[in-house]
């Protein structure tokens, strides 16, 4: 019996990947550059660099990989991608990744799903009986894990929380429709709007800084910046309005919360705990859940995609 799955996180920017055992212990982990705004052949021809590599390393039970997209986890397909990774709609990529590696049988999920995997087996999700994961990056993903599996939906493609409806007929979200959560929560949309403002004239002490980032707003907004806190006040007032519906459809014991902008922590979990304590929660249920910071940082969707190859080696998840 092999000792070791691949686990391999496909990002926009990098593919990561690594041999994970039974324990979730990580090993020979690779980063190469994903060439996936170049399409879907050029992401393929890395990933099989990479399957290639780490299988001349040692023996593999399975393979286990996450990537961005609409992933159909049943037939091992993505379903849907947007314009970032070009032609990748419709790549059966389970079955790519089986035929790179000489035949080892490989299982794929949704990036963010595999990430809230990976807290639920090994980081600030372990021992929850129903998790919800939020990363915070770019745009607003989630996952769902209840006692230990996912939370996939009819066709592998839930939750999108960043695409429920935050204000009809709001401002226009890449997905193609306006208002979505993510356009007023993410960080993404926190440096865009910080950008628009500056660029109106508004003063501001970011008009000064290199790079603006979500952490720098929280930052300066600490400091009773303007500019800084109207946007960090309208993204924490969304996120907890997002927080709380969720918390009202799914009953989580725990919120695990990822993603560049955990790197301002404490700071920011103070603004959304204060926007979150304006809704009304009677004593006998309070708390309702607690809040917490990934602690896998990284490691999380390797640690997920390891997960997702050892549950289906064992018939637990396929
Ligand atoms: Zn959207």
């Amino acid at each position: 019996m092999q000792n070791f799955v691949l686990a391999i996180d496909i990002g926009g920017t990098n593919v990561k990947a690594g041999l994970v055992d039974r324990n979730g212990v990580i090993s020979n982990v690779v980063h190469q550059p994903s060439k996936a705004a170049e399409g879907r052949d050029a992401l393929l021809s890395v990933i099989k660099d990479v399957v290639e590599n780490q299988c001349g390393k040692t023996e593999i039970a399975a393979i286990g990989c996450g990537t961005p997209g609409a992933i159909d986890h049943k037939t091992g397909i993505v379903s849907y991608m947007q314009a970032h990774i070009p032609d990748y709609t419709g790549t059966p990529l389970a079955k790519y990744l089986s035929e790179f590696s000489g035949g080892i049988p490989a299982a794929i999920d949704n990036d963010v799903n595999l990430i809230a995997l990976g807290e639920n087996w090994k980081g600030a999700g372990k021992g929850s009986k129903c998790q919800v994961s939020l990363a915070l990056g770019t745009g607003l993903g989630g996952g769902v894990v209840v006692d230990g599996k996912l939370f996939r939906g009819s066709r592998g493609r839930a939750p999108e929380f960043g695409h429920m409806t935050a204000v009809l007929g709001g401002e226009p979200c890449t997905c193609g429709n306006f208002g979505c959560y993510e356009v007023y929560t993410a960080p993404g949309a926190m440096t865009r709007r910080a950008n628009h403002y500056l660029a109106s004239g508004i003063l501001s002490v970011l008009s000064e800084c290199e790079k603006i980032t979500a952490a720098e707003i929280v930052h300066y907004g600490n400091l009773k910046d303007q500019l800084c806190m109207k946007i960090l006040n309208e993204s924490t007032k969304y996120l907890a309005k997002l927080i709380w519906n969720i918390a009202q459809a799914f009953d989580p014991d725990v919120f695990v919360i990822g993603g560049g902008l955990m790197k301002a922590g404490d700071k920011f979990l103070s603004h959304l705990n204060r926007e979150l304590d304006k809704f009304y929660c009677p004593d006998e249920l309070d708390p309702m859940y607690t809040i917490k910071i990934s602690e896998l940082g990284d490691d999380a969707g390797i640690l997920g995609a390891g997960k997702l190859a050892w549950d289906w080696l064992d018939g637990i998840d396929r």
